[in-house]
């Protein structure tokens, strides 16, 4: 079995729609996709309606944006209720905050490059959570860089003079709204040190004690000796471990299924969602 927990689609900065990402998961021989949309649930249903087409293991799941201590960290919220009014408002305020946000990058950008937010929104998907990934597509599409990633590396880096941090919650918070809304959580990436600081251990133990579920140890930005101090803290406090791909189509260089999860952990995973009220089934597929 080939259980891959992290994909992104055109509702966010991947470049497939779910169905596509579906059909090429299917090809790829993964049986289960996770489908984890920064900030939104709107790819849910026509990925629901491709994983029954093609018969292919749907988790249904979102990657909420957070920031603990001006620390930017990446949250999974797996199988919880989309209607859920709780996380849903959180969710809803931090795409608004994106939208300000942008415009506010762009404002900086447009001082020093020909862009605007016109250019922005024709390389995003209809409905997508935008963010930084589309702007470096605006930048790729008027020919100032040449990839996504040379963009990330310079015009858009976080340390760059046209950078604007995204105002969010905490992950304590959000641990908490996403086991209220029925969800399970998984720190993403917990270690990606390239992309930016990353978080203490004490902040790590203080996200265990308010309820985090898991661990994305097993993923690209994750460096190899890292991952085996996640894998023995997810030991220690009986969490989740998950591996993953972290998907963005032709947006980055990550292949499906590069990194997976075992059957016991996503059985884990799934038993623990089952605990709690009010979240969306496993598809079976
Ligand atoms: P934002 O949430 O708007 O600040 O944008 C961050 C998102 O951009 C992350 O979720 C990544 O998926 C994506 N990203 C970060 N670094 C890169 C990169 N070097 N190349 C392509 N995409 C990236
Ligand atoms: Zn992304
Ligand atoms: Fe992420
Ligand atoms: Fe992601």
């Amino acid at each position: 079995m080939v259980i891959d927990l992290h994909a992104h689609t055109a509702f966010s900065d991947g470049t497939q729609s779910p169905s596509e990402l579906v059909s090429e998961a299917s090809m790829e021989g993964i049986d289960v996709v996770g489908i984890t949309d920064h900030d939104t649930t709107a790819g849910w249903a026509p990925a629901e309606e491709a994983a029954r087409v093609y018969g292919l293991g749907l988790v249904r799941g979102m990657e909420i944006s957070c920031r603990h201590e001006g620390i930017s960290v990446h949250l999974l919220s797996y199988l919880h209720d989309p209607y859920d009014t709780g996380l849903a408002s959180v969710v809803e305020e931090t795409r608004r905050s994106r939208l300000d946000r942008t415009h506010l990058i762009i404002d900086r950008l447009a001082e020093d490059y020909p862009i605007d937010m016109d250019a922005v929104l024709a390389v995003a998907g209809e409905d997508a959570t935008i963010g930084r990934p589309h702007i470096a597509d605006a930048l790729v599409a008027a020919g100032l860089v040449e990839t996504r990633s040379e963009a990330f590396a310079s015009i858009l880096s976080s340390h760059g003079k046209y950078h604007v941090t995204l105002p969010t919650i905490d992950p304590i918070t959000a641990i908490r709204l996403i086991a209220e809304a029925g969800g399970v959580s998984v720190f993403a990436h917990p270690r990606a040190a390239m992309r930016g600081l990353v978080v203490s251990d004490s902040a790590m133990a203080d996200f265990i004690a308010a309820g985090l579920d898991g661990l994305e140890v097993d993923h690209r930005d994750n460096p190899p000796n890292e991952r085996e101090i996640m894998r023995r803290l997810a030991h220690d406090h009986d969490l989740i471990v998950t591996g993953s791909s972290d998907y963005h189509g032709t947006g980055k260089p990550n292949r499906l299924g590069e990194h997976s999860t075992s059957e016991h952990m996503l059985a884990k995973l799934l038993d623990r969602a089952a605990g709690r009220p009010g979240g969306v089934e496993f598809i079976q597929g």
